[in-house]
C-alpha cells in the first residue's frame, strides 16, 4: 500500500504521476457525443475553490503526482481560470501544468494562461470543415478555435496537441484532411476511439470505430508507429517522412490498454475516481477546508488506491456510472 510521502502505486503495481482534475461540470458546447442536448444544470454549483484546488494538488505532489491536467467540463468558462493554473504551478513538484479546452477563448487568453504557468495544451478539433465542425459542437467557430491554436504555437509551450474523436462519418468522408493538415505543422493530432457512456448508447452504436481501422488506414499510406517511451501516455502515435506532424490513436478498447495506467481523477466536486469508467468515487472535500490535513488526505487517497480495477469494463458494454465524460473531466 501506499503510504504518504511515498509514490503512488496500486495493488497492480501501476504508479501514478499524473493527475486529471475537472473543474467544472459547465460546457458551452454540445458536442454530439459528449452533451448533445448542451450542459444541464444538476444540483448546486459549487465546485472546488482555487483554495482547494492549491491544497488538493499539493497533497496530491506529496504523493508523487508531477503533472496535472485542468480539464472539465469546459475548464475556460471558469473565470478564474488563470488563477487557478497558477496556483497549480506554484505548488512544489508540480512541473507540469495542462489544460483541455475545446478552444473557445483560446486566442484571447492563451498568452495569460502561458505566462501563469501552463506547459501542456490541448485543444479538441472534431473537424476542420467549418460545417462539419459546428454540427459536431453546435458552434461556428472552427476559425477562432484555429486561431487560437496557431498563437499557442508560438509559445514557449512543451507540448500543445489537438484533440479529434474518432468517429464513422469522419473516416468514411475525406480523412486525408487531417493528414494535410499536419504536413508542414509540426503537432500531433490524437484520435480518441469513441467511448460509450450512460448517455450516447445510440449514437456510439451508429459511430464508434476501431481505432485499429485508422491505424490500417494509415500504414497503406507509409505512416509507421513510433516506439513508445516508458512515460508515454495511452496514445500509439504515427508519423510518415513528408509530413512534419504526427497522428496518434488512443483506443481504450483494445487488450491490455488499462495495463499502463498512469492517471488518476478528481471530479469538479472533489471526489477521488479511480477509472473514468468505474463506479462512484472517494469523497475528498471534507479534507480540503485547512492545510493541516494534509496527511489525512494522502492516507485516504492512499488507502482508496488498493482498490483501483485492473481495467475498465468497456469491452463488456459497461461504462461504470458515468453518464458524459463532461461530468467527471474527460
Ligand atoms: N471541454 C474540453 C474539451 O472538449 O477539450 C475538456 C473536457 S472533454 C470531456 C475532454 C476530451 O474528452 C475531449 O477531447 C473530448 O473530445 C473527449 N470526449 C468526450 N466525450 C467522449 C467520448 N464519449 N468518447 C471519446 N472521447 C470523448
Ligand atoms: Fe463540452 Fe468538451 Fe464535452 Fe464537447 S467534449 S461537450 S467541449 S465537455
Amino acid at each position: 500500500m501506499t503510504v504518504p510521502g511515498a509514490a503512488a502505486t496500486d495493488a497492480f503495481g501501476r504508479r501514478f504521476r499524473y493527475l486529471r482534475l475537472s473543474v467544472t461540470e459547465v460546457c458551452n458546447f454540445r458536442c454530439t457525443y459528449c452533451l448533445p442536448n448542451g450542459f444541464q444544470k444538476a444540483g448546486s454549483m459549487d465546485f472546488l475553490s482555487t483554495d482547494e484546488i492549491g491544497r488538493l494538488v499539493c497533497a496530491f505532489s506529496g504523493l508523487g503526482i508531477g503533472k496535472v491536467r485542468l480539464t472539465g467540463g469546459e475548464p475556460t468558462v471558469r473565470k478564474d481560470i488563470g488563477g487557478l493554473i497558477a496556483r497549480v504551478a506554484a505548488q512544489p513538484g508540480i512541473d507540469k501544468v495542462a489544460l483541455t479546452t475545446n478552444g473557445w477563448n483560446l486566442s484571447r487568453h492563451i498568452d495569460n494562461w502561458v505566462a501563469s504557468g501552463l506547459t501542456h495544451l490541448n485543444v479538441s478539433v472534431d473537424a476542420l470543415e467549418r460545417e462539419t465542425f459546428r454540427k459536431i459542437t453546435g458552434h461556428d467557430r472552427l476559425e477562432d478555435v484555429l486561431a487560437g491554436l496557431e498563437r499557442a504555437q508560438t509559445l514557449p509551450l512543451k507540448a500543445v496537441k489537438i484533440n479529434a474523436v474518432l468517429l464513422r462519418d469522419a473516416l468514411n468522408t475525406d480523412f486525408s484532411a487531417w493528414t494535410e493538415f499536419v504536413r508542414y505543422r509540426p503537432i500531433a493530432i490524437r484520435f480518441i476511439e469513441l467511448m460509450r457512456t450512460g448517455d450516447n448508447r445510440a449514437f456510439f452504436e451508429d459511430q464508434h470505430v476501431s481505432g485499429q481501422i485508422l491505424g490500417r488506414w494509415l500504414e497503406e499510406r507509409n505512416w509507421t508507429p513510433r516506439p513508445r517511451g516508458r512515460d508515454d501516455g495511452p496514445a500509439i502515435e504515427y508519423c510518415h517522412p513528408g509530413h512534419a506532424g504526427r497522428i496518434g490513436i488512443i483506443a481504450p478498447y483494445a487488450p491490455g490498454f488499462c495495463n499502463g495506467c498512469n492517471r488518476l481523477r478528481v471530479t469538479a466536486r472533489g471526489q477521488l475516481r479511480l477509472c473514468l469508467f468505474g463506479q462512484g468515487g472517494r469523497d475528498l472535500r471534507d479534507l480540503l477546508a485547512s492545510d493541516e490535513q494534509r496527511s489525512a488526505l494522502q492516507q485516504r487517497v492512499a488507502d482508496a488506491l488498493a482498490f483501483k480495477p485492473a481495467s475498465h469494463a468497456l469491452h463488456a458494454a459497461d461504462p461504470g456510472d458515468i453518464m458524459n465524460l463532461a461530468q467527471t473531466g474527460g
